[in-house]
């Protein structure tokens, strides 16, 4: 047996020799991708000897998918991902005029993966905009299903524009809309469950990983009902299922107005551990921090579904074709979502390899040329070349 597979709480159970699938993505997704699946494989040689091993499996989607079979997103990838619960996959380039809006949305739709999450560290070498990036260590669970990404929304002047207005006006006894005739309307679904399910696997990731502090980050000061919804179900789920982790002190939870959270993260990190949020702050907010540790081009981050357990790890920035195929791209974000994969599935020990085999890197300035550029004593190295020198890190 080689497939992953999740017990009731949607922990995945995990064989020695598991088959991921992987897509290698547009753009520089093949050089990534390439990079990412020799780094990971010494990894887990070096963790684990002949005992574990990856098969990976190459599915189509994207460019190359549409190429080969004349689909951006071939029913086949998203079975693959629906039965072997676990993959990752580099950058997607949108289709135009497909009818499909986003191919990584249709991935997160199709398997329901209701977390995107982000965790935010610095790495010793890596130049910062601030002082102390030592003190960002957050992890940002931001709700992926809802809110105003629900894509319910009309331009102005239409007729599905001035029906909403008439609804609202004559039938809801709205008054408020200020500018009526020119206005454009979007709306933001909030639900209870919605927020209860992101909120129980911030909970449940914060005492698992010992982090104890859990934030809910909302604009309920002005959108009482939707965000302040959010903070209000969020406590009670807290109350209702956590009673026995707050009385312990395993679990501490608070909650930050968004506009203050900003400003908090950029003054004292340190305060924060835990965050989850809503899908239109977390956006926000995860590039924030990891500007701040000078990290947006290597961020990693995953999206999943807890309670099914369905997964796929994905490299963050886009397909960047200005460098595609010259040999330059970066392969950190995607090095560092397989890190998530492999913790996700228990194998920590070779994502540890990795991230310090990259600590190694990063404090002698060896880098691709987007991040040694700023390093007062960077080494400018290509894909392949930083790749190589990760890898000798690893198998020292
Ligand atoms: P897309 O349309 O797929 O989002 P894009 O070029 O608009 O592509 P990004 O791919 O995020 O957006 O690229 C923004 C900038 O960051 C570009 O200059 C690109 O070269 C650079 N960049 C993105 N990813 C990497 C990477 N992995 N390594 C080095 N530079 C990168």
């Amino acid at each position: 047996m080689s497939t992953i597979t999740a017990d009731h709480n949607g922990k995945p159970i995990v064989p020695n020799h598991p088959t991921i699938p992987f897509v290698e993505g547009d753009g520089v997704g093949s050089e990534v991708t390439r990079s990412m699946l020799r780094v990971v494989d010494e990894a887990v040689k070096r963790a684990y000897d002949e005992r574990r091993s990856i098969r990976w499996k190459e599915v189509l989607a994207g460019k190359k998918a549409y190429d080969q079979t004349g689909e951006w997103l071939p029913k086949a990838t998203m079975e693959a991902f629906r039965q072997y619960l676990i993959g990752i996959k580099g950058p997607l380039t949108t289709p135009i005029g497909d009818g499909i809006r986003s191919l990584n949305v249709a991935l997160r739709q199709g398997l329901d993966l209701y977390v995107c999450l982000r965790p935010v560290r610095w790495f010793e070498g890596v130049v910062s905009p601030v002082k102390r990036p030592q003190d960002v260590d957050i992890t940002v669970f931001r709700e992926n299903t809802e809110d105003i990404y629900a894509g319910i929304e009309w331009d102005a002047n239409t007729d599905k524009a001035k029906k909403f207005l008439c609804f609202l006006q004559e039938e809801m006894g709205v008054t408020k809309i200020r500018f009526p005739e020119t206005s454009a309307f979007g709306v933001k679904p909030v639900s209870r469950e919605g927020t209860e399910r992101l909120i129980r696997a911030a909970a449940r990731y914060t005492i698992e990983t010992g982090r104890k502090h859990l934030t809910l980050v909302h604009k309920g000061n002005i959108m009482k009902f939707t965000e302040g919804g959010f903070k209000r179900w969020g406590y009670e789920l807290i109350q209702r299922e956590f009673a026995a982790e707050l009385n312990n002190g395993t679990l501490i939870v608070n909650d930050c107005i968004a506009d203050a959270f900003l400003q908090n993260a950029l003054l004292k990190p340190e305060a924060y551990s835990v965050v989850a949020t809503l899908n239109l702050n977390g956006d926000y907010i995860s590039d924030m921090l990891a500007a701040q540790v000078g990290g947006i081009g290597i961020s990693p981050g995953a999206n999943i579904n807890y309670t099914t357990g369905h997964a796929i790890f994905e490299a963050t920035h886009g397909t960047a074709p200005d460098i595609a195929g010259k040999n330059m791209a970066n392969p950190c974000s995607l090095i560092l979502s397989a890190t998530m994969l492999l913790d996700y599935i228990g194998w920590s020990e070779a994502a540890r390899i990795i991230e310090k085999a990259l600590a190694h890197c990063f404090t002698q300035g060896k880098a691709t040329a987007d991040l040694a550029r700023f390093m007062p004593q960077g080494k400018p190295l290509s894909t392949s070349d930083f790749t190589q020198e990760l890898l000798s890190h690893i198998t020292l």
